[in-house]
């Protein structure tokens, strides 16, 4: 669905927004359209003040689909895998709040299947979740759907053409694709820079930084990912598209889409190197392929990725914008 009218209040709010908490989801079956799987979800305020939410956490789509792993779908006790979008995407400020006034409900479509592997058909359970790993959102979401859909061929992902080490455009402009090969070198300058910080076996003060406390194993997992990402910007044949329209939107893959790559506004006003820059954007999307790192956006922006490190160093070497900041080093740390 694209954005509802999101009505905008000009204050600021701090870096994490708290809820009230009388925001209740409830997910509807659209039976008439069973065989899309399409489900609508309803955001209610029934508190008797106004509550503001994030957009984020709400599962409007735009380019067609969810941006992020907002429901938990399961077949037979077991989880779906998520195949949509996973974006980059600017910490929440007041232009990404939506206002519910008392009473007011907000309702959103959803297509299920462009986002969850539901190829094997039968009955699958569908909840909204309620905590994604520590982003405090505070929704009350109680009930579980089934939906029952039939089985369907898996889209294998269109093979990607481009030779490798090469970068390959559509729909972007002469100058958009001057710009995406100047942010590719820049990544390369950058995973290049941390690769080489990580080439010992001992944790430097940018890595405790970005990933936490020193422990064998997390050192030699995000050491291996950081491999992996510079494989994908010295060798992988990419795609970039530059059709993308929505705002506060660095850019998204598909996680087993390799090496299509989708940038948007945010992509284009940011610098070619130093924080949430256009190298540093590459980065952080190419380590979401599963095929590379297979990273998660548990959190998005310096302050929240460095809680992270902090709080759940587990959390943070799984999470792409951590990559990214550590590999654009930006202030320079050693
Ligand atoms: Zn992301």
């Amino acid at each position: 669905m694209k954005k509802m009218t999101f009505s905008l209040c000009a204050a600021m709010l701090p870096m994490s927004v708290a809820y009230a908490g009388n925001i209740d989801i409830q997910l509807l079956a659209d039976t008439s359209t069973q065989s899309q799987a399409t489900v609508t979800v309803t955001a209610t305020n029934h508190g008797d003040t106004e509550e503001r939410i994030s957009r984020w956490d709400l599962p409007f789509e735009f380019d067609g689909s969810l941006a992020a792993p907002l429901l938990e779908v399961t077949h037979d006790g077991k989880p779906v895998n998520y195949i949509g979008k996973l974006i980059k995407r600017a910490p929440i400020d007041e232009g990404d709040t939506i206002a519910l006034a008392p009473g007011q409900m907000i309702a959103m479509k959803i297509h299920v299947a462009r986002a969850y592997d539901l190829t094997a058909g039968g009955r699958f359970e569908v909840r909204y979740k309620t905590d994604m790993n520590g982003s405090g959102r505070k929704l009350r979401a109680d009930n579980t759907i089934t939906i029952d859909v039939v089985p369907s061929t898996p889209k294998l992902a269109a093979f990607n053409r481009v030779a490798a080490g090469d970068t390959q455009f559509r729909g972007c402009s002469a100058s958009q694709g001057q710009a995406i090969r100047g942010a590719r070198q820049a990544a390369t300058q950058m995973i290049n820079g941390a690769s080489w910080a990580m080439s010992g076996s001992v944790a430097g003060n940018r890595y405790t930084y970005w990933f936490g406390n020193h422990d064998d194993q997390r050192h030699a997992t995000v050491k291996s990912n950081i491999n992996e990402i510079k494989a994908a910007v010295d060798n992988a044949g990419i795609t970039v598209d530059c059709s993308c329209t929505e705002s506060g939107v660095f850019a998204y893959v598909y996680p087993n889409q390799p090496y299509d790559v989708y940038v948007c506004p945010a992509f284009w006003s940011a610098n070619n190197t130093g924080t949430d820059s256009r190298g540093g954007t590459l980065i952080h999307e190419l380590s979401h392929f599963t095929a590379v790192a297979g990273t998660d956006d548990h959190a998005y922006g310096q302050w929240a990725a460095r809680q992270l490190a902090q709080q759940n160093p587990a959390f943070a070497i799984a999470n792409a914008d951590n990559y990214e900041y550590f590999s654009e080093n930006s202030p320079d740390r050693d």
